[in-house]
């Protein structure tokens, strides 16, 4: 489905953002190689940006230029006799967990309450203090702009803290190798278990985080990444800031990394408040946070 002028809040999970110039909702590797041809011949606006959930994406207020391709509804996945996993792109992780840990197939758990897609959680390495997207694997199918397909091992993304070899632009300045590509399906490695017991696991995982995050306001997950052997939001506490409100974005009372979209928020307010929060917590302790979030900056003035 191809949609223009497309509100990108209406794709993004703190629910900011203006319209992004066309939205391609892809539904199969068939759908995304002809939109990527379209985007060479020129039927399609570039650039092109690749988003699943967009449960980790601060889009601008002003909107997006370009083709916004999204693979959440190429969600299928095949659980393997040989306890692999091959899943399509846009897989939301907590229901492939769930059905993962219903076939007694162990090691997903940590996916139960990350509400991204397969694709975003590689990209991210998406992960808790039990786990991490590294860990279970194997491989991932790969599409570069000219519409070639190839695999590559885990080993060659170069996973670290919350982040992979697709994200080095972004974090070192240089040039990604997987630049410009995107992901199709990945290989999951699992191991046998008994199934009482990873669906109760699954469900205390979830439990534990609707207890101590906001899940009932919109928002973006954590916002700053854990400095070394510190947690973010005790850092944001001990600031003061907890419950700090700009625009109708604010510091969720419950968990002071978590940002909640009150209601008609913007994403400028977000972003004061990260410049605000990153300055006090630097002259505060001496170190400076960086976002686990991946702000996208403004293009255009928005039209607010
Ligand atoms: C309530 C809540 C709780 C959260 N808890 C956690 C947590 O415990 N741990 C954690 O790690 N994260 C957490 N997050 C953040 C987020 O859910 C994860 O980072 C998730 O993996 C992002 O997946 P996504 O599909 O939403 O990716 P998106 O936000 O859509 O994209 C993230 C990045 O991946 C790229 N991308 C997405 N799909 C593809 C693709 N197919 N090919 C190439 N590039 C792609 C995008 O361009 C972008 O750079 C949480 C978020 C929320 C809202």
């Amino acid at each position: 489905m191809i949609l223009c002028e497309e509100p990108l809040s209406r794709h993004s999970s703190i629910r900011t953002g203006g319209p992004g110039q066309v939205v391609a909702l892809v539904e199969s590797t068939e759908e995304l190689l002809s939109v990527l041809e379209s985007v060479r011949e020129g039927t399609l606006p570039s650039p092109v940006r690749f988003i699943g959930n967009a449960s980790n994406i601060l889009f601008p207020d002003g909107g997006l230029p370009g083709t916004i391709v999204s693979l959440k509804k190429m969600d299928l996945f095949d659980i393997r006799p040989d306890g692999l996993i091959e899943a399509q792109a846009g897989a939301f992780l907590p229901r492939l967990a769930f059905h993962a840990a219903r076939k007694g197939m162990g090691g997903l758990g940590f996916l139960s309450g990350i509400p991204g897609t397969v694709g975003g959680g590689v990209v991210m390495n998406a992960g808790t203090t039990t786990g991490e997207m590294a860990d279970v694997l194997r491989e991932v199918c790969l599409v570069s702009p000219n519409g070639s397909m190839f695999r590559i091992d885990r080993e060659e993304l170069l996973f670290s803290y919350r982040t992979s070899e697709f994200q080095r632009e972004e974090l070192s300045g240089k040039p990604s190798k997987w630049h410009d590509c995107v992901i199709v399906s990945a290989v999951l490695e699992t191991f046998p278990s008994d199934p009482a017991h990873l669906l109760g696991e699954w469900e205390r995982l979830r439990r534990l985080r609707s207890e101590t995050q906001p899940l009932e306001k919109p928002n973006l997950g954590s916002v700053f990444r854990n400095p070394p052997g510190e947690f973010a939001g005790r850092l944001i506490e001990e600031a003061g800031w907890k419950g700090a409100v700009r625009g109708a974005i604010e510091i969720s009372r419950r968990h002071a990394n978590f940002f909640v979209n009150l209601g008609g928020g913007l994403s400028r307010d977000f972003r004061s408040l990260v410049e605000d929060v990153r300055l006090a917590i630097l002259q505060k302790n001496g170190f400076r946070l960086e976002t686990e979030v991946e702000i996208v900056p403004e293009e255009t003035p928005a039209a607010v």
